[in-house]
């Protein structure tokens, strides 16, 4: 093959010359993955290392919740229950719920923002930053962070080792930039995100209901301020999110609320002062909280004059009626979205503090027809599913349990000579991010095609081909002289975005691709044991392939090297001259004969490359001599026809890209 340029999606391939940026992840540690439910109300961190039960980390109290609240009050910020107790004096200076600031503009946020807001120039309002006094501004992110840091450092005392990664939830509908936002504040607290995961998935797999083989799930999650019902598949191992549905201002405070206002009046206060709210809703939280495991308990309000007032179950479920009511609008639209009715429901499972109110409980038991999985904490059971999935992705892969995000096959690119250079390797946890670098193969070469291909198998045809597109524009250099690298990024939901770009003039193109459509798990199975069964029979075909295109270079390299100095007897002697055209011919020969394996392609080659050699190291030092010396090493080799870096290719990678136009063969 001659690389000739008929146009402009030419020529030749690009080959591989820096090792693979495999660890796109760093190896992970197994057993050091921490799972965390970052909440409006609350935030926990659990472990559960080397397949254990999860275990939810308490602070040095016993306390395993932690208010998600952040204090400004004092020089450092205060995360948790101190922070909690400074809020009733200093409203502005205690942030919580910061939850439902994240990835939001201020103009997203419907009603009143409970705190002052500042601005730093070219925020453009795009930006919440709260007004914490004393000229501090802090952003939403970075309040996450303080929370993120204090579960970081209590998981980093449990494990006696620095967490490795985390997985963190979040809600199921949450959009992009509320997802960064919570990634970004993970960077913050020095956390490495494993992956998000949204919340309901992270409660399903706590239940372990991953075992099953499929189902539809429904997980009614109500907390602190916020209610969710999602709708979820499960579908041959992986969960799907069917419908979400719920009221972000809906919560266990609105049944404090009512409670405070039912104490308030039987105190006989009309106009409550700040202090006496405060201290009612405080008094109505416990009460309420009692009231999930007694049938009666008593209220003292100081500031308002109660004393040892009796408030009974049936009292509170009264007072409550115009809250509870409020649930059944979300969950039923929630089956109403996902098209399904009470009947296919598979199971229920209770999420967050309030399902623990029986009355609660009950309406989801009226709700869905189907007694609800309660027997984890519903207000941990977020924090054991996410330590399961981060204790999986640590490195500790359990039997039943579903990978929910690692990469079934192989994912690679089409190189030189039709053999596939795998970037991402099968079963590599997701999100990941691979990169390798690729140069050309001849000067001629201004363009490349780019096919990216899914599979086990060492040659391309044998693949699936996922997508193909060309990079153009790629200067004009001498062959190892461009630098074109090439990203494959598979992000959590499974799409792959895959960037070619040259780096020296930056000429870029990307496509995107979703590399596991359409592919059932026995095909995945199947392609695996194909790999398997053909991996001798691969082996050769790469190998051979392999031999080709560096016989193939050299030829190229004694061709171009003739065509410049091979008339040239002092470079060149005559009887020499007729060695090599000998040795060239047989190669072109070999090049066109396709059933030469690879042994004999190589034996090939070395005769050529023996021949060449004396002519080569002529021209190099003749080249030096003539002033070159202050070029480049790469403008060098150029001018002396390649040898030298062939020789240092010979022992390492030899992946090139293909450019299915110029392979003539
Ligand atoms: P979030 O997910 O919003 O952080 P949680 O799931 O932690 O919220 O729920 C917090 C809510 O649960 C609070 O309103 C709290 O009063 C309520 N809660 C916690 N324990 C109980 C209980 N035993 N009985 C009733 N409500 C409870
Ligand atoms: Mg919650």
């Amino acid at each position: 093959m001659t690389a000739s340029a008929p146009n402009t999606l030419t020529s030749g391939g690009l080959f591989q010359i820096e090792e693979p940026d495999r660890p796109a992840h760093r190896p992970r540690k197994a057993g050091l993955g921490i799972g965390i439910d970052l909440g409006t109300t609350h935030s926990l961190v659990a472990i559960a290392p080397h397949g254990a039960t999860p275990r939810v980390l308490a602070d040095d109290q016993g306390r395993a919740l932690l208010p998600s609240v952040v204090s400004y009050v004092g020089e450092t910020p205060v995360v948790g229950y101190a922070a909690l107790a400074q809020q009733v004096d200093h409203p502005d200076r205690v942030i919580s719920s910061v939850k439902r600031f994240m990835g939001r503009a201020p103009e997203d946020i419907d009603g009143p923002v409970p705190y002052a807001l500042g601005e730093r120039p070219g925020d453009e309002g795009r930006v919440i930053r709260f007004d914490v006094g004393q000229g501090r501004l802090v952003t939403p992110v970075e309040v996450s962070a303080r929370i993120l840091e204090v579960l970081r450092r209590r998981a980093e005392d449990a494990l006696g080792a620095p967490p490795d990664g985390a997985v963190i939830t979040v809600p199921a509908y949450f959009d992009d930039a509320q997802r960064q936002a919570t990634k970004d504040a993970a960077r913050i607290a020095g956390l490495e995100v494993y992956r998000l995961l949204a919340e309901p998935t992270a409660a399903a797999l706590a239940y372990g209901l991953d075992r099953n083989e499929q189902g539809i799930f429904v997980v009614f999650d109500l907390g602190g301020g916020t209610f969710d019902v999602s709708v979820l598949r499960l579908d041959r191992g992986v969960f799907q999110v069917l419908a979400t549905a719920g009221d972000t201002a809906l919560g266990g405070d609105d049944l404090d609320r009512a409670l405070a206002e039912h104490l308030l009046a039987e105190a006989g206060v009309e106009a409550p002062t700040p202090h006496q709210r405060a201290e009612a809703l405080e008094i109505a939280r416990s009460v309420k909280e009692r009231l999930s495991v007694d049938t009666v308990a008593a209220a003292t309000l100081r500031h308002a004059g109660l004393e040892d007032h009796e408030v009974t179950r049936e009292t509170f479920e009264r007072v409550c009626q115009p809250v509870l009511r409020r649930l059944k609008g979300p969950a039923r639209r929630a089956l109403a979205d996902a098209g399904i009715d009470r009947e296919s429901i598979d199971g229920v499972v209770l999420v967050g503090g309030s399902t623990r109110v029986p009355a609660v409980k009950h309406l989801a038991e009226r709700l869905f027809g189907k007694k609800p999985l309660d027997d984890i904490d519903p207000d941990k059971v977020v924090a054991w599913g996410a330590a399961i999935q981060a204790d999986i992705l640590s490195g500790n892969p359990r039997d039943g349990v579903t990978l929910l995000d690692v990469v079934p096959l192989s994912l690679g690119v089409e190189t030189m000579g039709g053999m596939v250079e795998k970037i991402i390797p099968r079963n590599a946890p997701i999100p990941i991010r691979a990169r390798q670098v690729f140069t050309n193969y001849s000067e001629e070469q201004t363009g490349m095609t780019i096919h990216v291909v899914q599979g086990e198998r060492e040659m391309a045809a044998d693949c699936r081909s996922l997508a193909r597109f060309d990079l153009q524009g790629i200067p004009r250099l001498p062959p190892s002289m461009a630098r074109v690298e090439v990203t494959f990024q598979l992000d959590a939901d499974a799409l792959l975005t895959v960037t070619a770009r040259e780096l020296m003039t930056g000429v870029a193109q990307t496509v995107q691709v979703k590399p596991t459509f359409g592919l059932s798990d026995e095909e995945v199975e199947r392609l695996v044991l194909e790999s398997l069964d053909h991996a001798d029979e691969d082996f050769a075909a790469r190998d051979r392939a392999e031999a080709r295109v560096e016989l193939d270079r050299v030829i190229t390299a004694v061709r171009r090297a003739l065509a410049e100095d091979g008339d040239d007897e002092k470079l060149l002697p005559p009887d020499e001259r007729s060695n090599i055209d000998t040795a060239l011919a047989d190669a072109v020969g070999a090049m066109d004969d396709g059933n030469l394996d690879a042994a004999a392609l190589r034996r090939i080659r070395e005769r050529l490359e023996a021949a060449a050699e004396p002519f080569a190291r002529r021209r190099m030092e003749a080249a030096l001599a003539s002033g070159m010396a202050g070029r480049s090493v790469g403008e060098i080799e150029h001018a002396v026809g390649d040898e030298a870096t062939l020789d240092e290719r010979r022992g390492g990678h030899h992946a090139t890209m293909e450019d299915p136009v110029a392979v003539t063969e």
